[in-house]
């Protein structure tokens, strides 16, 4: 008979295995007697802790530790192998499915344009052959499936798994989760792409243990994410982070319109599209940039590939536009310092590409806009991921589950009890 008591106890071992776990996450390598310092827990506990989640494949043991006085330990670590995981990102005009291993290194991808007004049966049908595609990798390098993890470019029910909203596909009440539950017969989760990205950057990359950084993904338009006291926040509707849209000049008549129906949007200023604007004034009136003999080269339009290329090439019109562009993203940055304070901001996505032109020029605007105060605790740098920071994310949406919840993930080997 199961009885109030041995509920708790269930609960209460479930929380220190899920401790546990995220303790080697967390510090990536340790013996089981640091693991009982760091949690707290007594060092049987630990042991019997570790064994479950041995057999549970998730950790393995790893050489030994001979850290401090006492008897050298056998170190214990993440089991990559633990499983793969899939991970696909919905963008607005492309698909990206990625395979990784259960730390979240890449073990497969593929991507595919797609056609933003192509509709969703058939966008959804195309990502459905990816996933068999991923899962056929998953088998062919003997890892069981432990989950998928979805980004999309709009509103969330979390609960509910349902992509209620992406205006840029004009998508809505789409059931996500179920659709890739019964296909893949593994959890799914989804989540808005911002919010993939942040957590992502918080589990995998440059944030790992800050408790209040900022993500801004910037590529078509400028959104992202807010961790804040050690968790993401999400709003009142599930809508914070938004931040391009907020404006930051005080005559918005004279500014280009935003394709959210207002003028004056940062966005406007610091987004992909203003690049290729402001490449396109400037070559007006100035003659010595190479970018012009670059397209004639490469029979290509405009791009920031190839003001990209200008710039390597030490074109100084090309860093020109990209520092103006660094200045106009750090007037953005500048609210977001004096209103979050936060450890870092993390700039990602398809322009952390030219990141190095960009950052500087964000920081200089940063020091010049924000308050000094504030403004020197706030560490600015790029994402670890690139362009690939929300399918990386939506990785670790499953990850995180998992850190959290050990116990969803079935034993390898069955113990005698
Ligand atoms: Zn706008």
């Amino acid at each position: 008979m199961v009885t109030p008591n041995t509920v708790d106890q269930i609960y209460v071992r479930e929380q220190n295995l899920s401790s546990v776990l995220r303790c080697l996450h967390d510090r990536t390598r340790l013996s089981r007697a640091q693991i009982a310092n760091q949690t707290s827990l007594n060092k049987s506990t630990v042991s019997s802790l570790v064994e479950e989640l041995i057999n549970r494949g998730l950790i393995h043991e790893t050489g030994t530790n001979s850290v401090g006085t006492g008897r050298p330990g056998t170190n214990l670590e993440l089991n990559p192998q633990a499983g793969g995981i899939i991970g696909l990102e919905l963008g607005v005009d492309f698909l990206s499915v990625v395979l990784s291993d259960f730390i979240g290194n890449i073990l497969w991808r593929r991507f595919e344009s797609v056609d933003p007004i192509a509709g969703e049966d058939s966008t959804i049908a195309l990502t459905l052959s990816l996933v068999d595609d991923a899962i056929k990798d998953c088998k062919a390098r003997n890892l069981r499936l432990l989950g998928m993890g979805v980004s999309t470019p709009g509103i969330v029910d979390l609960k509910e798994k349902v992509l209620v909203f992406a205006p840029n596909l004009h998508w809505r009440n789409i059931p996500l989760g179920r659709i890739y539950s019964q296909h893949t017969g593994v959890p799914v989760f989804i989540d808005n792409d911002g919010n993939t990205a942040t957590i992502g950057e918080h589990l995998f990359g440059v944030a790992r243990q800050s408790s209040n950084f900022i993500f801004v993904f910037a590529g078509v338009g400028i959104g992202g994410g807010l961790f804040l006291n050690n968790e993401l926040y999400r709003g009142n509707n599930g809508f914070a982070g938004e931040f391009g849209h907020s404006p930051i000049l005080w005559n918005p008549a004279f500014q280009a319109p935003c394709h959210c129906g207002n003028r004056g949007c940062w966005e406007t200023h610091a987004n992909q599209y203003s690049i290729i604007r402001r490449a396109e004034a400037s070559l007006e009136v100035k003659r010595h940039s190479i970018i012009p003999q670059l397209m004639e080269q490469n029979k290509a339009p405009l791009s920031i590939s190839l003001i990209k290329e200008a710039a390597d090439a030490g074109d100084k019109e090309a860093i020109d536009i990209l520092s103006e562009t660094g200045e106009a993203i750090g007037l953005g940055f500048a609210s977001l310092v004096n209103i979050f304070n936060p450890e870092k901001i993390i700039l990602g996505g398809p322009l952390s590409d030219v990141g190095g032109y960009l950052l500087p020029a964000i920081k200089e605007s940063v020091k010049k806009h924000a308050m000094p105060e504030i403004a020197h605790q706030a560490e600015i740098l790029l994402s670890a991921f690139g362009t690939d920071a929300s399918v990386i994310g939506a990785i670790a949406l499953v990850v995180n589950d998992i850190l959290l919840n050990p116990v969803h993930v079935e034993k390898e080997v069955m113990v005698e009890s």
